[in-house]
């Protein structure tokens, strides 16, 4: 166990204990994080050794195979066309789908491309991106089907390196021992997880192009959910979440990195209500009864999925989301 008295955003001193459950597989367990004092962002303050206890094989990251979700026959053309409607066209085509299909990994894929388009590809289809915790890969895959050319994932607990058929590649390393040169270095809700944020933070900064970016997309404190929820709000992930960040954090470590960020943008959805309410509910998010398992099957209805959903696309414009995608630039 490794216990740290020191915010990891800031370097502000710890003030109040919160106590969180693990939640996601409901292990019957309670985490200690420290709130900082300066930034009011939260940290897990006794870290286990083995983390990997708390990321099973089926962990929903490294689950879904790329080439089999979007690649099949029918899917991988719709991907292809989704992909570039967003990243290089008017978005008229996504715009469309995203009325037609509800399914909820469908509209989470949108979040993603949007923020890829939010951050820029600055040379088109020649940019070189870099996706950090890729899990199996399905971001950088789908950035292949739409034509980019250097599309590389990272993960230290990706199963293997593999070269996928749209492409990208996907390869199983620390981001240290990542070579090259990136125009944009994207983090999709992975920087919450590092053991050492700031360290991350240096290491995409060193494989920036010149005029490159880094892209961060997490959860934040700074929300409507965590000041309505508390302890029960979803997105505390314990012991996952190793750093749950302030807006106020973020902005002084991206300052203490010689980072400047440029331009945020809160993608929160429905999920910070229902997944808090479940919580609240003593539902963990992989049960069956989970609107994650069986979203016709759970204990809430359509209306108020949809009331939900409506919500969170109200607070994200008032920058009250739960999560958001800061977008970072060198000083
Ligand atoms: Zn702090």
């Amino acid at each position: 166990m490794t216990t740290s008295w020191e915010c990891p955003a800031c370097g502000g001193a710890p003030t109040t204990d919160v106590v969180v459950r693990e939640m996601m597989f409901g292990r019957d367990e309670e985490f200690t994080y420290s709130e900082c004092v300066e930034c009011a962002s939260l940290w897990l303050r006794d870290v286990p050794d083995d983390l990997s206890a708390y990321y099973p094989t089926d962990y929903y990251s490294i689950d879904v195979d790329p080439e089999r979700a979007l690649g099949r026959p029918g899917v991988r053309q719709f991907a292809t066309l989704v992909s570039r409607s967003v990243l290089f066209g008017r978005r008229r085509l996504a715009g469309l789908a995203a009325r037609v299909v509800r399914m909820r990994q469908f509209h989470s894929f949108l979040i993603v491309l949007d923020s890829l388009a939010f951050a820029g590809l600055p040379r088109g289809r020649d940019s070189r991106v870099l996706d950090v915790g890729c899990g199996s890969g399905v971001l950088v895959y789908a950035l292949g089907l739409a034509g980019v050319r250097t599309s590389v994932g990272v993960d230290p607990f990706a199963p293997t390196d593999r070269d996928l058929d749209s492409g990208a590649r996907v390869v199983r390393r620390d981001l240290s021992e990542v070579e090259g040169t990136f125009d944009l270095v994207t983090f999709h809700h992975s920087f919450e997880h590092v053991p050492d944020p700031a360290e991350s933070l240096v290491q995409a900064k060193r494989l920036l192009a010149p005029g490159g970016r880094i892209l961060v997309r997490m959860p934040t404190v700074s929300s409507a959910a965590y000041d309505e929820y508390g302890t029960d709000w979803v997105q505390l992930d314990a012991p996952r979440h190793l750093t749950v960040f302030s807006r106020a954090g973020m902005d002084v470590l991206a300052g203490r990195h010689g980072l400047k960020i440029v331009g945020a943008l809160d993608d929160s959805t429905g999920f910070q209500f229902w997944g808090s309410e479940q919580v609240r509910r003593g539902i963990p998010l992989m049960d069956e009864r989970s609107v994650l398992r069986s979203p016709g099957g759970s204990t809430f209805s359509r209306a108020e999925l949809d009331a939900w959903a409506q919500r969170a696309a109200e607070l994200n414009r008032a920058g009250r989301g739960d999560q958001t995608a800061w977008l970072l630039e060198c000083l």
